[in-house]
């Protein structure tokens, strides 16, 4: 008999014996450079949770307050009834913080992407996108019905030459600010210029940059000094914000356009007015103090160093810090090794990465100390060198 399972079943056990299966740890705690897994403490090397602002006291009364004045949930899309001056407020701190005419939240930064995209490219339409844009573009781009050209990783020869193949034709240079695998930084000057000399429209993805490069933390165009230079701005209020959300700002008219057209924000219920209300605190504490900011770019600075002087390759401007294994099983292996010794940190594989470039993703926080870093440092070259003998 025909089993309807069957093909799922055959499925995950290739995924298993390629060493690519993947499921969920639980943490029993809450987002702190210190958290406890499995029943066991651990000193975390992997959130996204930049500056410490999900447990940030401030953050967490301002919430309590909104929690107990607007209840749980919205009641209601932004265009019907999910709009709250809690909502208005966010959107007005956000074009503040980055020194815009407007901005616009949707409910992930994913689901900003796959909004913003189709909204501004259609049929007849191109879309330039980096060989190493994070998954939520390429899914945005799939859902537009413009043609998709892909160049190669931050080459604006390559990207030049692909648009002079197209003359005359109207469309997006998409690219993400930090990438979100590799740690580094988008040649802005370049792709700005490249935009606009060829009349296209640029869009930068700030969920890795904003709240963590630029001398106050307000992202890639304050790291180039080129404000207001890119025409669509966008980013995620989840990861150094320490909220829910995506982002995206530039001029009125942008916003009025996608406000309109972006089918993901029409079409889904808005975030409730307390996880508004964690993001609009998250910025004004960044826009406060930007000693958060800078400890965590000294973090970095440090952090690198004790790699390099212990032999292990490290080179990054921003909180991610890859360190290359390569094959997905020596990958999983040295993952498995440090949280042994007390350091958790992911494991990242095909499909996320390439095949056999599977690696450990470093993220850093501002609370995490000298002491925790040099340790991280012993403990990943021990645990290297102890997986490639196996
Ligand atoms: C995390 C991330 C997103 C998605 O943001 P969410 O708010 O987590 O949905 C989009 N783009 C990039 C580059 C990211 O790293």
């Amino acid at each position: 008999m025909n089993n309807k399972w069957d093909r799922m079943e055959r499925e995950l056990e290739r995924l298993k014996s390629d060493n690519l299966f993947r499921r969920m740890t639980v943490f029993e705690s809450p987002q702190t450079s210190q958290v406890k897994v499995g029943g066991q403490q651990q000193h975390l090397f992997s959130s996204n949770s930049y500056l410490d602002l999900c447990c940030e006291p401030k953050v967490k009364e301002h919430v309590r307050r909104v929690l107990e004045e607007y209840g749980s949930g919205s009641g209601g899309s932004r265009l019907t009834t999910g709009t709250t001056s809690i909502h208005a407020e966010l959107e007005d701190t956000i074009a503040e913080f980055k020194r815009r005419e407007a901005a616009l939240v949707f409910n992930t930064g994913y689901m900003a992407n796959v909004g913003i995209l189709p909204a501004l490219a259609g049929k007849g339409d191109i879309i330039y996108s980096d060989e190493l844009n994070h998954a939520s573009i390429i899914d945005g781009c799939r859902l537009s019905k413009a043609e998709l050209v892909i160049y190669r990783h931050n080459d604006m020869a390559d990207l030049e030459k692909k648009i002079k193949a197209h003359p005359g034709q109207k469309g997006v240079i998409v690219s993400d600010g930090v990438f979100s695998m590799d740690g580094d930084i988008v040649n802005l000057p370049g792709l700005v210029e490249l935009a606009n000399r060829y009349g296209l429209l640029s869009m930068i993805d700030e969920a890795h940059a904003t709240g963590v490069i630029g001398d106050t933390g307000r992202g890639t165009e304050e790291y180039y000094g080129m404000e207001g230079s890119v025409d669509v701005l966008m980013g995620t209020l989840s990861k150094a914000v320490g909220g829910e959300g995506g982002f995206v700002c530039g001029s009125r008219t942008l916003i009025d356009y996608l406000i309109n057209k972006a089918r993901s924000f029409i079409f889904s219920t808005s975030l409730s007015p307390a996880t508004m209300a964690a993001d609009t605190q998250g910025i004004r504490m960044i826009m406060e103090q930007p000693q958060r900011v800078q400890k965590l770019q000294e973090n970095i600075r440090y952090c690198c160093a004790a790699l390099n002087s212990r032999g292990i390759k490290a080179e990054s401007e921003t909180a991610i810090i890859p360190v290359i294994i390569g094959e997905e099983g020596r990958a999983m292996k040295v993952m498995k090794l440090l949280k042994e010794r007390g350091y958790y940190i992911s494991a990242i594989r095909y499909p996320t990465v390439a095949r056999g470039s599977a690696r450990l993703r470093l993220a850093l926080m501002s609370s995490h100390t000298r002491e925790e870093m040099d340790g991280l440092a012993d403990a990943l070259k021990e645990c290297i060198s102890l997986a490639e003998y196996e």
